[in-house]
């Protein structure tokens, strides 16, 4: 199976920072828009709206993002309706020490999953990492819903990615000994046309 890449689960943010004058006072670095209120932020986000410090906060933070999350779904799983608020942690039958006695075995997912919009430029891409986007899960339900979508995900790849499969199919071909143009390859060390002649005598 194909190395998954990462890449489309990093935030494109420096795209969004990008389009705006940061620093300026009286102008949002987030949205662009007015800022008349002054916020006790320091740095660029002392020129930011508040509510848009706090949404780069939750594209950029899995910790900011998941208590985001925790306070608007209160840990109920979006599929099945458990809470997964408090579970006690046991190894091996035990119960583990006071320090991580309890634990929350809820998981942030995506509605649209990231993979998705991979392929979109990343200004409308930015959108699918914002709290909108962001939804509780209970560990069952997630990887019920990751082994659905494998085969989905995998035949999405291959129409995002054309090109890197012709050139693995090029470079498969090209191991056996033929060139682009599927003709056999002349090496010094790799004579294909004695080896397939000596295959056609043999037989
Ligand atoms: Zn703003
Ligand atoms: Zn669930």
């Amino acid at each position: 199976m194909a190395r998954a890449s990462h890449e489309h689960r990093k935030p494109p943010v420096g795209a969004v920072l990008r389009l705006h004058k940061q620093g300026v006072r009286g102008l949002c670095g987030w949205c662009g828009g007015n800022v008349t209120e002054t916020t006790p932020a320091r740095g660029w986000f002392k020129f930011w709206h508040s509510e848009c410090s706090f949404e780069m906060g939750v594209i950029e933070q899995p910790a900011l993002a998941r208590d985001a999350v925790r306070d608007r779904d209160k840990c109920v799983c979006a599929d099945c309706g458990n809470t997964s608020a408090k579970v006690k942690r046991t190894w091996n039958g035990k119960n583990l020490g006071p320090w991580d006695y309890e634990t929350e075995t809820w998981q942030v997912d995506h509605k649209v999953p990231l993979w998705k919009v991979a392929h979109l430029p990343p200004l409308e891409r930015i959108e699918y990492f914002k709290l909108a986007n962001l939804i509780t899960r209970c560990e069952d339900c997630h990887k019920k819903k990751t082994k659905a979508e494998a085969a989905e995900r995998a035949h999405f790849r291959r129409l995002s990615e054309p090109e890197k499969q012709a050139d693995l199919f090029r470079k498969t071909i090209q191991s056996r000994g033929f060139d682009k143009q599927h003709r056999p390859m002349s090496r010094p060390h790799y004579d294909n046309t004695k080896r397939i002649n000596a295959d056609l005598e043999e037989a």
